[in-house]
């Protein structure tokens, strides 16, 4: 399966064609869905059949391997038969807050120095959990140098390492709870210039100043030494 989300996550579209179909949810031989994982939902959407007929996608997960994407149609749609032509749509405005947010955390991770052991990414907002000793965060102190590396408009992209390159340089890693996909050769990092490179196989904006003002909304103590720092956009709870 040709994963065209991983070469440009711009993509909002692509002609694809059906491979399988299990209870699970439908196959393609290439897709523009991101799969949940890594802390990003999966894309929702739909399949435009030959006859104009649509398939609602509520969900796309991985199947048995990172390079698999399953769509999950909403029950009751019409049934596609192996090697049906569809054309692959993605919620593009979702997608794109998604996004917007997933390169925020990013942000987040180079402003606060500790090791991550979660993420989510939701609509509009998100979060990121740290390893910290008991101190105390400055919410307004995040959110001013997250929304100054915004208003920098850094580059964002995707660059790829070897599985060699990476484990000489295991400080790449800011991420204990999600382990970047080895042995496939290569990785994925994610390079923020100047601000952030780490593995990830998200999807990203191009630019820092895409992602728009946030706010930092909550810090909570989660145990210890876990510290949740909550994010949204700002005017997000207002919509
Ligand atoms: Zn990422």
């Amino acid at each position: 399966m040709e994963l065209l989300f991983r070469q440009d996550a711009y993509l909002k579209s692509c002609e694809a064609t059906v491979l399988s179909i299990d209870d699970k949810g439908i196959r393609l031989d290439r897709t523009v869905f991101y799969p949940m994982g890594g802390g990003q939902p999966g894309d929702v959407g739909r399949l435009v059949l030959p006859d104009g007929g649509v398939v609602e996608i509520v969900d796309a997960v991985k199947g048995a391997s990172h390079e698999d994407v399953v769509h999950v149609p909403k029950p009751g749609s019409p049934s596609v038969a192996p090697g049906t032509k569809v054309r692959a749509e993605i919620d593009w405005d979702r997608r794109h807050r998604l996004m917007r947010m997933h390169t925020c955390l990013h942000l987040l991770s180079a402003v606060i120095k500790g090791d991550v052991t979660g993420g989510q990414v939701s609509d509009g907002k998100g979060r990121l959990d740290f390893n910290l000793p008991d101190q105390s965060l400055d919410k307004e102190m995040i959110a001013r140098e997250i929304n100054r590396l915004i208003a920098e408009d850094h580059p964002v992209q995707p660059r790829w390492i070897t599985d060699a390159e990476l484990a000489a340089q295991p400080e790449l890693v800011r991420t204990m709870s999600v382990k970047p996909p080895m042995g496939t050769g290569k990785v994925r990092l994610l390079d923020i210039e100047g601000v952030d490179l780490q593995p990830c196989g998200g999807t990203h904006v191009a630019r820092t100043g895409e992602i728009g003002a946030i706010e930092v909304t909550k810090i909570e103590n989660k145990g210890k030494m876990n510290r949740r720092v909550n994010l949204a956009f700002v005017g997000a709870a207002a919509q």
